[in-house]
């Protein structure tokens, strides 16, 4: 009995203090708009808000980091009319078989499935020129912007698919920390965090390539073939002591918090929180909520119950009125 008032005690106190502002981690840009790691995608979202705005990166066959968020090119480019004769024995475009010169030929376009249907059809639809950017570019984008405004809007790379990286002979992990350390953006209080969603490979960006810049653990799905993380261990508190021996974040899905039929908070959530992890879950889209959560309620949910420390969100705008409508209550 006891216990449970000071348990009641301790979450009304929690409701009525201070909002601890989660960061706005703008997914790929302000992708909900403006297709996906364009650099008016970058604008929108910086303009809109962000605190970070995210980077997906994939090498080129002449070793450039380029932000995409797939290996393949097909289904976010115009690559299968440019260069028809470049795929795979497997049908499908690899980043990593084009130089950055040829990259630059192609356009971006809004995703499509392998049949070229669009994936969200309410999203941008035209046909317009959008460029693949390096990672340098995105840097000197938002360095610039931030001199103007005075802002310190940070970069969110994420490492993609270290272990098919090296299958092909490519460390990418060591040149996303060259990129790095030539923009002295190594260092634990720049704003940048460094993500994966390979496990095995957090602690080799940690233990072996001596990062020091923040790293998140992404936590999959094991049906996702991602990587050869077994995330179904890694979601149990046990796992979760694993990872809080390596990193203090931790990027789940939004799905492992709350349960999407019942709208409550899980288990994995509690156990996080309890190990004290900085959760930055992925990924908020207007498309894709809860069966009984409206958009608001969920965000109470992430914000208030679990605290959530960063969301991803493709839509920046809508987290960040959210956010400012709190904090004039
Ligand atoms: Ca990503």
């Amino acid at each position: 009995m006891f216990l449970k008032l000071i348990y009641f005690v301790f979450m009304l106190s929690f409701s009525v203090c201070a909002l601890a502002k989660p960061l706005i981690i703008a997914h790929r840009g302000a992708s909900g708009y403006i297709p996906e790691h364009t650099l008016p995608a970058l604008a929108y979202a910086y303009a809109a808000g962000a605190d970070y705005i995210e980077q997906d990166l994939v090498l080129s066959k002449d070793d450039q980091l380029v932000v995409l968020h797939d290996i393949h090119l097909d289904t976010v480019s115009n690559v299968a009319q440019v260069f028809p004769s470049r795929r795979r024995s497997d049908g499908r475009f690899y980043a990593i078989d084009f130089t950055l010169a040829e990259l630059k030929q192609l356009h971006l376009h809004e995703r499509t499935n392998l049949k070229g249907e669009a994936v969200f059809k309410n999203r941008y639809q035209a046909n317009t020129e959008f460029k693949i950017t390096t990672f340098a570019e995105q840097i000197a984008f938002i360095a610039q912007l931030n001199r103007q405004t005075g802002r310190k809007v940070g970069l969110y790379p994420e490492i993609k698919s270290p272990f098919w990286h090296k299958e092909q002979g490519k460390d990418i992990s060591k040149a996303v920390i060259k990129v790095l350390r030539q923009h002295n953006l190594d260092k634990v209080d720049a704003e940048i965090y460094v993500q994966c969603f390979d496990f095995n490979e957090v602690k080799r960006l940690k233990n072996e390539l001596n990062l020091k810049a923040k790293l998140v653990l992404l936590i999959g799905e094991n049906s996702w073939q991602e990587s050869d993380t077994d995330y179904d261990f890694l979601r149990t508190p046990a796992g979760l002591k694993q990872v809080a021996k390596v990193t203090q974040f931790i990027g789940p899905r939004i799905e492992h918090l709350i349960d999407f039929n019942s709208g409550q908070i899980t288990d994995f959530a509690k156990s996080a929180k309890a190990l004290n992890l900085k959760i930055h879950p992925y990924t908020h889209r207007v498309e894709t909520l809860p069966v009984n959560l409206s958009q608001n309620d969920m965000f109470d949910v992430l914000v208030y119950q679990i605290e959530i420390n960063g969301l991803f969100t493709d839509f920046t705008d809508k987290f960040f009125k959210y956010l400012s409508a709190q904090e004039n209550k």
